[in-house]
Formats: C-alpha cells, sequence, structure tokens
C-alpha cells in the first residue's frame, strides 16, 4: 500500500527532528542522509520519481532531486538540508522539536530552511505528472552552510535541471536576485629570523607584510572607485584586513607572518581573477624584498549572483509577492544553479535576521502566502499550455 504525504503539521516536525547539522568542524558534522531518507519517502508518496545523488569525496552527504512530469524547462524548488551548529542552552525552546507558540513555529531550521522542503511538497499537493506540461522538480542539497559542497558538485556535474529554480532561503517573502560573492584569502610572507640588535642577520616578514597591507588598502581603494553597483546597500566591493599573526618576541627579527583578507565582491567580478591580482601584487612586493610569498584560499569562494531582472522568473515572483527584486549581503547556492543555466530567485518565507540565532522561528502568517505563491510559480511554469 502506497503511503501518503504527511500532513504540513507532520512534516515540519520530522524535518526539525531530523539533525542534519554540517560544519567545516568534524566533531558537529552530520550525515545529511537520515533527512533525505525523510524527503525521499514523502516525494515518491506524491508522485515524484527520486534520485539520491553521494557527493564525490563527501562520504554521508547526499543531494536529493525528485521530479514530478517530464520534458524540457520546467521549475525547481530548492533548499539545502543542513542546519548550522547549535547551542541547545541559550535557547528557551528544544531546537530539535517543532514548538508552536507566540503564533510562530520556533525550532533549528524553521527559518534557515528545512520548513522549506514542506512548503514545496504542501503547495504540490495533489498534482500529477498529467497535470504538468513541464516538469516540477524539488531539490535538496547537503553542506550549504559549511562548504556548499552539494551545490558545488551539482555544477561540477554539469547536467541540466529545470530551466528555472527558487531557492527557499530566508528573505521576508520577497524577491532576491542578486548577492555579492564571498572570498577568504590567506596571504603569507617568509623571511628569515635574527637578534634584533642587527638587521643583517635577517630578512622581517612583518615589514614585508607592512607594504603589503599598505598595497591592498590601495587596491580596495581602486576596486571600490572602479565598481559600482547601485543596488546594494553598500555599492561597492570591500576588502577587510580581519586577522595577522607573525613573529614572536620583540627581540627577534620576524621570520614568518600570515595575514587574512576577506573580500565581497560584485557580481561581474570573478573571485579566480581576483585572487591572481592579489597574487600579483604580493608577489611584486615580495620579489623586491627577497621574500617567499603564498596567496591561498581560506575556503572555495561563493562566486556573487546575478539573474537578469527581466527573467520570467524574477517578474512572476515579483508580480505574485507584490515586491519588486532586491540585493542580499548574504551568499547562496545561486550562483552554482546561475551556472547550470537556471535562472534563480531567492524567495522564502523566513527572516534572515532569525537564522543562525537561538529561537530561530517562521511566523505562521507567512506560510499561507508563502504556499499561494508557490502554487502561482507551479501554475505558472509547469501548467501552462
Ligand atoms: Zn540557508
Amino acid at each position: 500500500m502506497m503511503k501518503k504525504v504527511p500532513s504540513l503539521a507532520e512534516m515540519l516536525q520530522h524535518l526539525i527532528a531530523t539533525m542534519s547539522v554540517s560544519s567545516v568542524n568534524p566533531a558537529f558534522d552530520n550525515s545529511n542522509l537520515p533527512l533525505i531518507d525523510l524527503l525521499a519517502e514523502w516525494l515518491t508518496a506524491a508522485g515524484f520519481r527520486i534520485e539520491i545523488l553521494p557527493i564525490p569525496n563527501h562520504t554521508g552527504k547526499f543531494n536529493l532531486l525528485g521530479t514530478l512530469g517530464s520534458g524540457t524547462g520546467g521549475l525547481v524548488l530548492a533548499g539545502h538540508t543542513d542546519t548550522v551548529p547549535f547551542d541547545a542552552a541559550r535557547w528557551t525552546y528544544d531546537p530539535l522539536i517543532l514548538t508552536k507558540a507566540n503564533e510562530r513555529y520556533y525550532g533549528l531550521g524553521t527559518a534557515d530552511m528545512k520548513s522549506f522542503f514542506a512548503l514545496a511538497l504542501e503547495a504540490a499537493r495533489g498534482l500529477t505528472a498529467t497535470d504538468l506540461t513541464a516538469p516540477l522538480m524539488i531539490l535538496a542539497t547537503a553542506d550549504e552552510e559549511s562548504a556548499m559542497h552539494g551545490a558545488r558538485a551539482l555544477a561540477e556535474s554539469g547536467r541540466s535541471f529545470g530551466r528555472y529554480a527558487l531557492i527557499g532561503e530566508p528573505t521576508n517573502l520577497r524577491p532576491v536576485r542578486l548577492h555579492k560573492g564571498v572570498m577568504g584569502e590567506v596571504v603569507r610572507l617568509i623571511g628569515r629570523s635574527g637578534h634584533a640588535s642587527d638587521p643583517r642577520f635577517g630578512n622581517s616578514a612583518l615589514d614585508g607584510m607592512n607594504t603589503v597591507m599598505t598595497a591592498l588598502l590601495k587596491w580596495r581603494e581602486e576596486l571600490q572607485q572602479t565598481y559600482r553597483h547601485p543596488a546594494f546597500p553598500v555599492p561597492y566591493p570591500t576588502l577587510n584586513l580581519g586577522y595577522i599573526q607573525g613573529g614572536d618576541n620583540p627581540n627577534r627579527i620576524c621570520g614568518e607572518c600570515e595575514l587574512h583578507v576577506d573580500l565581497r565582491v560584485l557580481p561581474g567580478l570573478d573571485p579566480a581573477e581576483l585572487r591572481s591580482e592579489l597574487a600579483r601584487r604580493v608577489s611584486a612586493i615580495a620579489e623586491v624584498r627577497g621574500l617567499q610569498w603564498s596567496v591561498e584560499p581560506l575556503f572555495a569562494p561563493i562566486p556573487p549572483a546575478e539573474t537578469p531582472a527581466d527573467s520570467a522568473i524574477v517578474c512572476a515572483c515579483e508580480v505574485l509577492s507584490g515586491h519588486a527584486a532586491e540585493a542580499v549581503s548574504f551568499g547562496t547556492e545561486a550562483p552554482f544553479f546561475n551556472q547550470l543555466g537556471m535562472d534563480t530567485v531567492i524567495f522564502g518565507p523566513g527572516d534572515i535576521a532569525q537564522a543562525h540565532q537561538p529561537d530561530e522561528y517562521l511566523a505562521l502568517e507567512r506560510i499561507p502566502p508563502m504556499l499561494d505563491i508557490l502554487r502561482g510559480l507551479i501554475k505558472q511554469f509547469c501548467c501552462s499550455v
């Protein structure tokens, strides 16, 4: 006997109760398979074809694609299965038990963003393949909060999914089509240590880094004068010198120095080209001073995202929500989906202010409008004649 899709409230309960924390710290990292299995069971009951896609080189991590209907084009409703780690002692409610209070659902992942899968399934409830002229897909990814391994694996596979995608990250029911990219880079200089009393004994990495920092602040000015995007509250790329470590004692010439740099890049800028330019500027100084140098990523960059303002999915979300599409300051999986030929909008019922916080919640009043908008999108992109 085929199982039924549970009620919306039951789905929400199960999603929040199924631990799926991801972290770059292995001590906090969990497999997302229990959550994938849950979604696979419900999607199967809803008539979707299921593909569970293991992520190469990441044991225990999976993406899941559910497809209803067939053909080209179509709509992908996407989300990440993982949450950030949590500190239960700082929560009023149990983060792993869905709690209804104050006209809100509290729980880890209610806003960011496991609830979205229940809403997508609820919006598709009762649909069958014969209702659709283009496929409806529900896509669940792994490790968005830690390193975006799931979305990166999809992008590397080069496989085409739908023509349009919506990612249900928390945006207060407003469409988002732009965000900056995020890079973290490590600059290292190695010189030669020696007694502080005689500079001839060494070659100071710290002195070299001082010159590098001056050069990077000048580069920051150039970037800010050259690149502008008025959609962003901070309308230029930012470069922050956030961490430095070097030397061991005032009476020794510093042998090694390390600087960490954060770059927030506008759409249209390529993280790989920025890293090359950073390396060029560091190497020019290091070579004059006879220092060894390296520039390496602290993590794989999140590229910037921009979906055209006149894309059909952007226009549809604007009409259905009554809000013009916006830019946000957080990174998402959208650039990887855009690489696969999907015009992608970020649009979800939660509030980013609640994400990654104790007592994360989703306001109950956000649920009916989100369902209406999802049904409107399904109708427009999967049921047109
Ligand atoms: Zn998220």
